[in-house]
């Protein structure tokens, strides 16, 4: 007998305290149905798709920032042409003459290189690019490790990721994965093994709103009928439903500029920023990389007199917030530092990778709930963001498994590497080499075993 099919929803950045009898009935019931798993915890990092189809942490993986900085990545010469005639439009021009290039650059970016550009400065774009989203999920070995996907085709199943995100871009609305789902499940072939889909909408309303405010409910009512509709189809045909919040989000409390910080240290040092330094920001987690080793530590000593003072616009009177990582040592009185250096003991607590060139000569940290702003991705300051300490449940989602595979459990944590497993597990499959996540049903399946011989 052939398992069931699967269908793996990712509901990006749904945190655990979401469900809601009034807001998300659907979530809030199928708590009841199935298993409910109240809270799922991240890997502390950005690559959450590379963690939920592998089942390995960051640490091992290396899969750590969407975009790393490679020392021989190359851009195409259609791309290096269009940051010929952007980056001047963008160091010297107006707002309107600002977004024409960042325009050009995207489009072709897109065409001739398969990848986007986000806000990274055109004369930065040939030093960066991206890690886990460098290929699509479903060609062979895309994350370097084993992933699901590898899985299921070494197996001769079937896949279908026409509703999920590619190369880190999300086309479209959660509508029309929704409908492309709807349409799968009821057309006459058999449902794929496994279908993978993305909704995306909670995490856009909880950035732009942050998690508790009224725009994030309406985001959660109309997520919700969404999940709702693509999960019962999909269960009316016999699947396996896997719901995934990768994790949860945070409300923005004070920003700090890192960059400002860079700037001034370049001129301290009568640099060139962007020459002999160089930095990429993303929202949590800021990376400096120097083009000659020597001069690493005279960075190093002007970055650190200024980055604990680069508070942004907002003041941090009376801001009482978490520490950045377990055990950090006690900070100074006085007025605390919007971040904190991402060096051996924080990155061993946090479980970020360590020695990846990729990932900075040295990197800075955000505090649970500072924004780094202006960063190399938002257009502008957010109110919710996540990529802090996961052990915060604020930084928590949650898993819903449904359909004949399911009985009734619930559990108050795993981890997102998990997924992985367990939906091979599912899927009569397993993965050849030791993960960091298990197979939540596991237990059971093997307790089954047991009483049956
Ligand atoms: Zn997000």
């Amino acid at each position: 007998m052939s398992p069931d099919p699967l269908l793996l929803i990712l509901l990006d950045a749904c945190r655990y305290d979401y469900p809601d009898p009034g807001d998300s009935p659907f979530l809030w019931g199928a708590g009841e149905e199935g298993l409910y798993v109240q809270r799922l915890r991240p890997g502390y990092g950005f690559c959450e798709i590379a963690e939920m189809l592998t089942g390995v942490e960051a640490r091992r993986s290396g899969l750590f920032c969407q975009m790393g900085y490679f020392e021989d990545a190359e851009i195409s010469p259609a791309l290096r042409l269009a940051v010929a005639l952007a980056a001047p439009l963008e160091e010297r021009g107006g707002p309107f003459l600002r977004e024409c290039g960042r325009s050009l650059l995207r489009r072709v970016a897109r065409r001739f290189d398969r990848r986007e550009v986000y806000q990274i400065p055109a004369r930065q774009l040939h030093r960066f690019g991206p890690t886990e989203a460098a290929r699509e999920y479903r060609e062979p070995l895309a994350f370097g490790i084993p992933s699901l996907l590898d899985l299921l085709r070494e197996a001769g199943g079937r896949a279908d990721t026409g509703a999920f995100v590619t190369r880190g871009r999300i086309d479209g609305p959660d509508e029309d994965r929704v409908r492309r789902l709807e349409e799968l499940a009821n057309g006459k072939e058999p449902l794929p093994d496994l279908t993978l889909a993305y909704l995306g909408n909670l995490d856009a309303a909880g950035h732009r709103y942050g998690p508790e405010a009224e725009g994030l409910r309406a985001s959660l009512r109309a997520t919700d009928r969404r999940l709702a509709r693509s999960a019962r189809a999909f269960l009316d045909r016999g699947a396996n439903v896997l719901v995934v919040g990768d994790h949860g989000m945070m409300r923005v409390h004070a920003r700090a500029d890192p960059l400002r910080a860079f700037a001034e240290a370049c001129r301290a040092l009568s640099w060139k920023a962007g020459r002999e330094a160089f930095a990429f920001v993303d929202s949590t987690l800021c990376r400096f990389w120097v083009r000659e080793a020597g001069d690493l530590p005279a960075l190093e000593a002007e970055l650190e007199a200024r980055l604990p003072r680069c508070w942004g616009a907002s003041p941090p009177k009376g801001l009482v917030l978490p520490e950045p990582y377990p055990g950090a040592p006690e900070p100074e009185a006085g007025v605390p530092s919007p971040g904190f250096w991402l060096r051996e003991e924080a990155a061993e607590r946090l479980g970020a990778p360590r020695g990846d060139r990729r990932y900075g000569d040295l990197a800075w940290g955000a505090r649970p709930g500072i924004l780094f702003a202006p960063d190399y991705f938002n257009l502008g300051p957010v109110a919710g963001m996540h990529g802090y300490r996961s052990d915060l449940p604020e930084q928590q989602g949650l898993l819903l498994g449904l359909g004949p595979s399911f009985p009734v459990e619930r559990r108050t944590s795993c981890s997102l590497v998990d997924v992985a497993p367990t939906a091979a597990g599912l899927l009569g499959l397993s993965f050849p080499g030791e993960l960091d996540g298990r197979n939540l049903r596991g237990d059971r399946a093997l307790l089954f075993e047991v009483v049956r011989g």
